[in-house]
């Protein structure tokens, strides 16, 4: 037997999240909830909150010195104030202040010339920081903490910003370096940053320390993966658009895929790939109310109600290529599709009509913002067709079951959103999910609206 079976009984990965790692009291709360489970072995934690945003700011390119060093005197001050109340600040201090120096270092890099390498090789930093300070709050209270880098580990391809992980080398990878170390320890890594196969630091794309925690739990054969955030639980929308969303106590891992991929944030939308394929039950709560209980994502669940949550995700970038040739043509969306895969460009929802198809592209990227089409592409495109792109869009996808085979629920969607102007429909191609692009302004309202006919 080796020994990822003979951990598999009983082995717990706990992911916290910013807020739940943003300063001393927060990570305390985390590391009391660490604790009260011996089968909690391995821990991933993000930056402190904020941390990653203002590194992507440095990573950007800031070319104005004073605001620079504001920006690293904010970082600074973040980690001091932990380092302040530690019983033996002395044990991480030169750590934390040589991953300062670096930042600043590299950050003047950025100012004069920025590119996707050097951004992840910047935002790895707030990963790398928090580490250290929650790894030592753990040895102060007792608990055998060992801080381990997870990029040797967490081997991902090239792409930097949103690299793609190699499941199969990462098992291997952590069966040789980490599961020595759960015998006696509690080991504490980053979540969010890896390495490409020359040891070049990546990152897994914004929010992608809750990806990290399940591809970790996915390669040590993991019993439970537990997600600890601000929120108790997947709710039945974003509880920050409408007070009136509730807490799901079970949901299945199809739903909640669905929900993670289309904007619900509490997830990364890759997250539970590889739960799914180890079949890893997901607990999702709150580091600030433990007691409170959660979400438990499954296999199977006792309930599969038709209306189940509402997703929401800014940012869109709707494509649309209108050819008069697309006519009873064949071959026109071939050569787009080839296009868009020379040029890497993933797509992510599309719908078609005889003359025209429209689509959006897909975004998880390091740098945020609505993702652009790059002015090579259009040009090629622009032989075959018109092209046309347009932003300021917000895609709302209504998660549920047997949505498209049950007799009248189109109506019960489409009636409550009767004012509202309605863009790319895609309806049928999955039993769990409905979705539309609608104007960023209009929103946040469509959520409500809907959210009150059909879920309240
Ligand atoms: P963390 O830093 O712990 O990863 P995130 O900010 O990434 O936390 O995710 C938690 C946030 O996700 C919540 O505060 C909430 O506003 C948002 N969220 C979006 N959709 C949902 C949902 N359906 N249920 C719960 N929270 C959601
Ligand atoms: N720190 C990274 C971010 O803010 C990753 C994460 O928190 O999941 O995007
Ligand atoms: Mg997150």
């Amino acid at each position: 037997m080796d020994k990822a079976t003979t951990h598999s009984d009983s082995l717990t990965v706990a992911k916290f999240g910013g807020t739940s790692v943003a300063d001393y009291t927060a990570m305390s709360r985390s590391a009391a909830i660490v604790t009260a489970n011996p089968q909690t072995k391995i821990v991933l934690i993000s930056a402190c909150s904020g941390v990653t945003n203002i590194l992507v700011e440095l990573a950007n390119g800031v070319s104005d010195s004073t605001t620079r060093q504001q920006r690293i005197q904010t970082l600074t001050q973040t980690h001091q104030d932990v380092l302040d109340q530690l019983q033996h600040p002395e044990n991480v201090q030169d750590a934390i202040y040589g991953l300062l120096d670096n930042i600043a270092t590299l950050a003047e890099h950025a100012a004069s010339a920025t590119s996707a390498q050097l951004t992840d090789q910047i935002v790895s930093h707030g990963e790398l920081l928090s580490t250290h300070l929650f790894s030592q709050i753990l040895v102060e209270l007792n608990a055998p903490a060992v801080r381990v880098d997870i990029r040797p580990i967490m081997r991902t391809d090239d792409q930097f910003g949103k690299a793609i992980p190699q499941p199969d080398t990462i098992k291997q990878l952590a069966t040789e370096q980490l599961l020595p170390l759960l015998d006696n320890n509690i080991v504490v890594s980053q979540g969010f940053i890896g390495s490409n196969s020359q040891g070049v630091t990546t990152t897994l794309g914004r929010g992608g320390s809750d990806y990290s925690a399940a591809l970790i739990a996915e390669a040590v054969n993991a019993s439970t993966l537990e997600i600890w955030t601000d929120v108790p639980g997947l709710y039945t929308t974003d509880p920050r658009i409408t007070s009136a969303a509730k807490p799901i106590k079970e949901i299945s891992f199809s739903e909640a895929s669905e929900m993670a991929n289309f904007g619900a944030k509490i997830l990364h939308p890759s997250t539970l790939v590889p739960a799914v394929r180890q079949q890893i039950p997901v607990f999702v709560g709150s580091s600030k109310a433990p007691d409170q209980g959660g979400t438990w994502i499954r296999q199977s669940v006792e309930e599969a109600p038709l209306f189940r949550a509402l997703a929401l995700r800014a940012n869109q970038t709707m494509v649309t290529l209108t050819s008069l040739n697309m006519f009873h043509a064949y071959g026109f969306l071939a050569e787009v599709f080839r296009i868009l895969a020379e040029h890497k460009i993933s797509v992510d929802l599309i719908t078609t009509s005889e003359v025209s198809v429209s689509l959006t592209l897909d975004q998880t990227d390091t740098g945020g913002g609505a993702p652009t089409l790059p002015l090579q592409v259009v040009e090629e495109l622009s032989q075959l067709c018109v092209v046309d792109v347009e932003q300021g869009l917000s895609l709302v996808a209504l998660i549920g079951n047997q949505m498209s085979d049950t007799k009248g629920s189109a109506k019960d969607i489409f009636g409550a959103l009767e004012d509202h102007n309605l863009r790319m429909i895609c309806y049928g191609a999955s039993p769990h999910n409905l979705c539309f692009l609608i104007n960023e302004d209009e929103a946040k309202d469509v959520v409500r609206t809907l959210h009150a006919s059909l879920l309240e």
